[in-house]
């Protein structure tokens, strides 16, 4: 059983991170923000499927001013994510931003940082101190590793918001390098009690991304290390978002949507397995519901299976058994074994 680690609760508008709240899944838009349209749009898929917060990037003084039309047209929180100029996060704030994420190893002037957690603090909006491996102020001598630098560089920075009697605090310490990230992030959970948010940075494209991304965060909350997280890809946010419920839906830290349970095939399988299962999976797509479907190739492992998921199909030559909560409901023939399969997750659906 994973034991999560206590962490400080805080709201990013209608969401809580820490706690005991369950862990959030969070995306970044990909669309130029001053294109008010097309954010918008964004967002609202990014809800659709699942994603909980939305940061969106504030690059210049347009894109802060178009947050405030963004947010009248969107539901889940925002937050501005700034870089070298404060006063892009001091307009972001008075735009309506939930949340901001400040990367310390671009605004290093403490009356700038001041100012802008005097801003947050009258909002009561939160601040996300995102350190990048990529993006560290120089390193200190002697030389220490680059996840030491990290929590170096993130500590300061805390201190630096403590002393500003601020403590609506999120910490991030991302890099490429799946181990200096797990590092980082144990290295700082038991130094502070503030919420984490864990990502591996510039992933990579979907599959290759994905494992990356998993075996990093995957550590990490496995060992109740996390309270939010995004799952960063060369891809559509969605992707991001389905990824990040996948981590999260096989270490049962949260529901989201169905599992697909579907063999891989072999020299056993007397039919195109691969082909149902991709068919199974795209009609899955379109619900919310957490149901369990198995799709198995043959009578080794598939009626185990089949039996043990809400639906599911083990097939056999030309034929297949339609399980479903545990008992065969009927015996069909291959033309009908997606139909049937359908039919019987449609009925489970409106239960
Ligand atoms: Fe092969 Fe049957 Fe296992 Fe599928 S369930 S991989 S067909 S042995």
């Amino acid at each position: 059983m994973i034991v999560r680690r206590r962490s400080n609760p805080i709201r990013i508008g209608k969401v809580t991170i820490g706690g005991d709240s369950p862990i959030v899944v969070q995306s970044m838009a990909k669309t130029d923000t001053r294109d008010i349209k097309a954010t918008i749009n964004q967002i609202h898929k990014l809800s659709g499927c699942g994603c909980e917060l939305v940061r969106i990037a504030i690059p210049d003084f347009e894109a802060a001013q178009a947050l405030s039309a963004i947010k009248k047209k969107t539901t889940i929180p925002i937050i501005a994510d700034i870089h070298f100029d404060y006063r892009l996060a001091l307009e972001s704030l008075k735009a309506g931003a939930d949340g901001l994420r400040l990367n310390p190893g671009n605004i290093r002037d403490r009356e700038q940082v001041a100012e802008v957690v005097k801003a947050a603090r009258q909002r009561q909006v939160p601040i996300r101190i995102g350190v990048n491996a990529g993006s560290l102020p120089s390193a200190p001598k002697p030389k220490v590793s680059t996840s030491e630098h990290m929590v170096a560089v993130a500590l300061a920075q805390i201190e630096l918001l403590e002393s500003l009697d601020f403590d609506l605090i999120k910490v991030s310490l991302k890099a490429f390098d799946v181990l200096t990230s797990i590092e980082s992030y144990r290295s700082i959970a038991s130094k502070i009690s503030y919420p984490l948010h864990l990502g591996i940075t510039e992933a990579g494209l979907p599959a290759a991304g994905a494992v990356r991304s998993s075996v990093g965060l995957g550590i990490l909350l496995y060992e109740g290390i996390g309270d939010t997280l995004r799952v960063s890809l060369s891809a559509h946010p969605c992707q991001e978002v389905y990824t990040a419920y996948e981590i999260l839906k096989s270490l049962n830290l949260r529901q989201h949507g169905p599992v697909l349970i579907s063999c891989p095939s072999c020299g056993r399988a007397e039919v195109d397995i691969v082909s149902l299962a991709e068919s199974v999976d795209r009609k899955l797509k379109a619900t919310n519901k957490p149901i369990k479907v198995a799709v198995m190739g043959c009578v080794v492992n598939g009626p185990g299976e089949a039996r043990e998921a809400d639906v599911g199909i083990a097939c056999g030559k030309g034929k297949g058994a339609i399980f479903r909560k545990g008992k065969v409901v009927r015996t069909v023939t291959e033309d009908d074994f997606l139909g049937a399969l359908l039919n019987e997750i449609k009925n489970i659906e409106g239960e």
